[in-house]
């Protein structure tokens, strides 16, 4: 099966298991893992901040930063499609009793006027915001990369109104590569970042929250009020410190795969996509006639994995376990599927 349904498919490589089998561990809710140390100290160093805390899921680091800069009543605002508001399963209102206004983007992204245009003016009948998300790279904006000087021009509009900025950075590693900015210099706006290891990277299981050391001292809190604190945790995250030392650079390899599946299915009729579009590992192209679960469905059946995420929209996600004589068959198979049920005349 060529499996391009998500980069969260991707199995630990033979080294990353010998890795793991060999990590020192310890009760970490003691604080006493050397491994999940290690790898704290790794992730706050690498994106210059002072403190890092890991996690099972960045649906959890995602959550425990909205705890961290938020009381139940207050707003937040972030993107329509966010993946905090979209598959978190409702965390913001069940978990922090936060409103959430919503900014539609332009795939992913929007801008300080758009913020500014947002926000309430001062008045106690309205809700108290306290928190801007974003996201880099957008999931549903198809790996878009939230460009810096727009993240810089938000933050100052979140420096002047007293708001405290927050970055779902699930692909952050991709962004960076990409537009070749460092993890240190794309974190600094922002007072918690939330990355994850078992994406792209390859790692089994884990994501971190990082941040100041007040900011993750509090989230330390809310991480064992929803039952995150594990004990022998150095066994995962021995995976994901291996990950991050071994596995950034080659995302480049999923890229370049990326573009190459792009370029092959924009050739293909009834498939409507701009490779321009393309900026990472996500790519998300459109039926013009059959629908994108039927489309799906028999690409699994030619032993291609992809995911419907609209009535007519797909998802394709290259990652480590598909190489590139993989990729290359993807758009012959997607050719083979349309031409056997040809678009009906009306
Ligand atoms: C995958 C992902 C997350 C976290 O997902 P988990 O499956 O809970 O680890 C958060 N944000 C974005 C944008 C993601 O793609």
């Amino acid at each position: 099966m060529i499996d391009l349904r998500s980069d969260t498919i991707t199995q630990p490589t033979p080294a990353m298991r010998e890795a793991i089998a060999h990590a020192p561990v310890g009760d970490d809710v003691f604080g006493d893992d050397p491994t999940v140390n290690e790898l704290e100290a790794y992730v706050a160093r690498l994106l210059g901040k002072a403190a890092a805390v890991y996690m099972p899921s960045g649906t959890m680091t995602n959550e425990v930063a909205l705890r961290v800069h938020t009381e139940p009543g207050d707003e937040i605002i972030l993107e329509s499609e966010a993946h905090i508001y979209y598959y978190e399963g409702g965390g913001p209102a069940a978990l922090s009793g936060v409103m959430c206004k919503l900014i539609k983007g332009r795939k992913g992204i929007f801008t300080a006027e758009d913020l500014t245009r947002s926000l309430w003016p001062e008045d106690f009948h309205f809700p108290k915001t306290k928190l801007v998300c974003l996201e880099n790279t957008h999931n549903r904006g198809g790996g878009r990369i939230f460009p810096l000087s727009t993240i810089e021009e938000i933050a100052q509009v979140c420096r002047e109104h007293d708001l405290r900025l927050h970055l779902d950075g699930a692909r952050l590693w991709n962004a960076c590569l990409a537009a070749s900015i460092s993890e240190s210099t794309y974190a600094a706006p922002f007072d918690t970042v939330s990355v994850c290891f078992s994406k792209g990277l390859g790692a089994p299981i884990g994501s971190a929250l990082v941040g100041s050391k007040e900011h993750i001292h509090r989230a330390r809190r809310f991480r064992k009020l929803l039952g995150g604190g594990m004990r022998q945790a150095g066994m995962i995250a021995a995976g994901a410190l291996y990950a991050l030392r071994h596995h950034r650079n080659r995302l480049q390899d999923d890229h370049i795969n990326a573009k190459l599946l792009a370029e092959g299915i924009a050739q293909i009729e009834g498939i409507d996509i701009d490779p321009d579009d393309v900026q990472t590992n996500i790519v998300v192209f459109h039926t013009q006639t059959m629908p994108a679960q039927t489309l799906a469905q028999q690409l699994g059946e030619q032993g291609v994995a992809v995911l419907a995420v609209g009535p007519n929209s797909l998802r394709a996600v290259t990652n480590l376990m598909v190489n590139r004589e993989q990729i290359q068959q993807v758009p012959v198979r997607v050719e083979s599927v349309l031409r056997s049920h040809p678009a009906k005349v009306s």
